[in-house]
């Protein structure tokens, strides 16, 4: 559920109507619903109500810092996979003690910075990251807090591209090692090994390959105890799919995501983190594109819009489906055209969907692509040097923009000529 609906036949983001905001910071842009984040937000921690629980936000997702301090108000934490989102989650308000440190190649400089302004924990993903983060914390004399990623080895069903929890992919380190791992981690001084982190993949839509995860974390959990190990801390991923396509069945709603973690861990007396990204801001944002020439091919009819790859690379990347809807509805009833639909980017790959069907548009009309608000505006690039798109963020009847649109000269003004030309 969201909240971008029509009304009266015109598209609304909360009670902002589509069209007024673009009037007003001119097309493609970004646009996020507040009500929609913080809905999403509270429904995971509704959903872990009853257990010592955490929801640490996948800043990945969708970063700008009116996202990240809307969710932080909530009480979300973080969840980082660089220095920069470090810095941006602390920019925005969130304490070190609510900032988890993800990513498989965490630089003696992240790792320094995070130490330095506080830090929940880092889920190291290889032996020589621990031994890095145990040199740097003795290097400062503290202690840093880590779990281990493992990696479980489960099928999360979900594109080769997302799915992180195969023996074959480079994150974590092999569940079947997991106790040699935990024995060097406690001989090292510099750290605290309070947990173990899984993260199998995204885009999840079936609840199976999280129970076979979390089964084997419960497992894991148990022998390290016998190990000797206080393993007081699960940090279970995120990964929980959204519906992108109105027609398909939906993946499992966290609630129900929730009960499964329960029955898996609840018996472990463990605190438990998620770090879910996707499904936070996913439905929370659209873009909005503005048609620009109906173009008549040999056999098909091509809807040639504003917007391109550059600022939502996922259906190039990923083959991902986004319902495309007419910010102003079709009148019931209407004949429906099937349309390329595509950017102006000088790519064949520049294709939203091929085929599409929908009531007829014409120039400068403008489309909504929906559950555009995680990995949408933060892929984003200036390919074809278009200038970054603005976002812009809606509460109620207020909207303001969160990032505005570099003017041509900004662009071009970052780079910088050396003397000899
Ligand atoms: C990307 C990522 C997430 C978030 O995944 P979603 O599918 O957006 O929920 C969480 N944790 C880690 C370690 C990740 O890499």
């Amino acid at each position: 559920m969201d909240h971008f609906i029509y009304r009266d036949g015109a598209l609304y983001a909360e009670d902002v109507p589509v069209a007024e905001i673009a009037a007003a910071v001119g097309t493609p842009f970004y646009v996020y619903s507040t009500a929609t984040l913080l809905r999403h937000f509270r429904l995971f921690d509704e959903a872990l109500a009853g257990l010592d629980h955490l929801v640490c936000y996948a800043m990945k997702a969708a970063s700008n810092q009116a996202i990240l301090k809307t969710l932080a108000q909530a009480g979300a934490g973080m969840d980082v996979v660089s220095q920069g989102e470090y810095l941006r989650a602390k920019a925005a308000g969130v304490s070190g003690d609510k900032i988890v440190f993800s990513g498989v190649g965490k630089t003696a400089e992240e790792i320094r910075t995070a130490l330095t302004g506080g830090i929940r924990q880092f889920n190291v993903e290889s032996e020589p990251e621990m031994a890095a983060i145990n040199a740097v914390a003795l290097d400062l004399g503290v202690v840093a807090p880590i779990t281990i990623r493992v990696n479980p080895d489960v099928d999360a069903k979900t594109h080769a591209k997302i799915a992180t929890g195969k023996s074959e992919n480079k994150f974590g380190i092999p569940i079947s090692r997991a106790r040699d791992v935990y024995a060097l981690a406690a001989s090292m001084k510099g750290l605290d090994v309070i947990g173990i982190d899984v993260h199998i993949g995204s885009q999840l839509t079936e609840l199976e390959p999280f129970r076979l995860a979390y089964q084997k974390v419960a497992e894991l959990t148990e022998t390290l105890r016998a190990d000797g190990h206080d393993i007081r801390r699960l940090d279970l991923g995120g990964g929980l799919g959204i519906p992108y396509e109105s027609s398909n069945t939906a993946p499992p709603l966290p609630i129900d995501y929730g009960a499964m973690v329960k029955e898996s861990l609840g018996h472990l007396n463990v605190e438990i983190e998620i770090e879910p990204g996707r499904l936070i801001a996913g439905n929370s944002g659209i873009m909005v594109s503005k048609v620009i020439y109906v173009k008549q091919g040999e056999d098909r009819q091509f809807l040639i819009l504003d917007g391109a790859m550059n600022d939502l690379i996922r259906p190039a990347m990923y083959e991902a489906h986004h319902d495309i809807i007419p910010v102003i509805e079709a009148e019931p009833g209407m004949q429906q055209t099937a349309y390329d639909i595509v950017g102006p980017v000088c790519e064949s790959g520049d294709t939203f969907a091929k085929g599409r069907h929908m009531a007829p548009l014409k120039a400068d009309e403008l489309v909504a692509f929906r559950s555009a608000g995680a990995y949408g505006a933060v892929m984003s690039s200036e390919y074809n040097s278009r200038p970054l798109i603005p976002e812009v963020l809606v509460n109620g009847d207020q909207f303001a923009v969160i990032r505005k649109r570099p003017t041509f000269d900004e662009m071009i003004n970052r780079d910088t000529i050396p003397e000899w030309l």
